[in-house]
């Protein structure tokens, strides 16, 4: 005769969420954003005119990237 194996039983946790503090988030939210826009720079707009350092080093590392959001390259 088979025995039934009951599934073990589990007791509720309480997890208590602390709201995180908006004074706390900002300063890291804007240097993300600022890492971010810099990025977006070096992907969307390091070639031509607009370049910060000569030659194309910087676009050939960032080159698939500028393919993969549809930034016009060659
Ligand atoms: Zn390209």
């Amino acid at each position: 005769m088979a025995e039934s194996i009951a599934p073990p039983t589990v007791s509720p946790v309480s997890v208590k969420v602390t709201p995180l503090p908006l004074r706390a988030v900002l300063p890291w939210a804007v240097f993300v954003g600022t890492l971010m826009l810099v990025l977006l720079y070096f992907v969307g707009a390091e070639q031509g005119a607009t370049s910060v350092f000569s030659g194309e080093g910087v676009h050939e590392w960032v080159h698939d990237g500028r393919h993969l959001l549809g930034f016009p390259c060659h």
